[in-house]
């Protein structure tokens, strides 16, 4: 049975990473529009790097939490693929195997010319002056409001092929992403965690109105139970 998991930044909250939305648009302190757009980076290339050095020490000091966790043990029981809309590594420190960053990983650098051209940031900063191999300005590897989304026609075949879809901690306001939930199969289990409502009117899911570090780890248990068994 495969499980698809699609999560946002609700689910690193609990991890001490804050959400923005949640935040009257502001993220950390920052209106997106001045540090999260292809305009921005035209503007002013310092202010930008600085933003995403703050985010990228916050991340690297932040651990997963019981929902990255519940997430991960899945594992031993059905083929998960996650797709996630962080750019931060959680799910991968909490060992997950299968993610897919729909949004970038600020924990890497890429060219300003060559999307190809990723570096790791070895002491966790990029400034200025950092180049690539081509000589161009390394920018964070995160993709910008207002760019295309690379990864969106392997996110779309995922969730196609999905069993049980679960959304957590997304407000599903972000789209192409967000319309992933419209393209699984019709009639599949479909759940979502999140304390507030979410922009989702599909009559057939399930919302668990929790944090997630509470309703994943629920929701895996009932999981597991109820299909586990049969499976294997
Ligand atoms: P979003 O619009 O997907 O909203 C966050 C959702 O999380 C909301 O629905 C909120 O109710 C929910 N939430 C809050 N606390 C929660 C909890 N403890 N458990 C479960 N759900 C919870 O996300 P956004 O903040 O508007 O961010 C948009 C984009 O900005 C992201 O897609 C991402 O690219 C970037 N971002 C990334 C991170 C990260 O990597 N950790 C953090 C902030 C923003």
């Amino acid at each position: 049975m495969h499980i698809v998991v699609f999560s946002g930044a609700g689910i690193s909250a609990e991890s001490g990473l804050k959400t923005f939305r949640d935040s009257d648009g502001l993220w950390e302190q920052y209106d997106v529009m001045d540090v999260a757009t292809p305009e921005a980076w035209n503007k002013d290339r310092e202010l930008v790097l600085r933003f995403y050095n703050e985010r990228r020490a916050q991340v690297i000091n932040a651990v997963p939490n019981a929902a990255h966790f519940a997430i991960q043990k899945l594992e031993d029981h059905f083929d998960i693929s996650i797709v996630t809309q962080n750019i931060d590594d959680l799910h991968e420190r909490a060992g997950s195997t299968n993610v897919l960053h729909l949004h970038g990983e600020i924990i890497k650098a890429r060219s300003s010319v060559d999307k190809h051209l990723l570096y790791d940031i070895p002491n966790g900063l990029i400034e200025i002056g950092d180049k690539c191999k081509k000589g161009s300005q390394l920018r964070p590897h995160v993709v910008w409001f207002g760019e295309a989304v690379p990864e969106m026609e392997r996110a779309y075949s995922i969730a196609r092929t999905a069993d049980i879809f679960i959304v957590v901690g997304s407000s599903l306001n972000v789209y192409p992403a967000a319309g992933l939930v419209q393209l699984v199969k019709p009639g599949i289990p479909l759940y979502i965690i999140d304390p507030k409502d979410v922009a989702l009117a599909e009559a057939n899911a399930l919302h668990i109105k929790e944090k997630a570090s509470i309703g994943i780890p629920m929701l895996a248990k009932d999981l597991v139970k109820k299909y586990s068994i049969a499976e294997r």
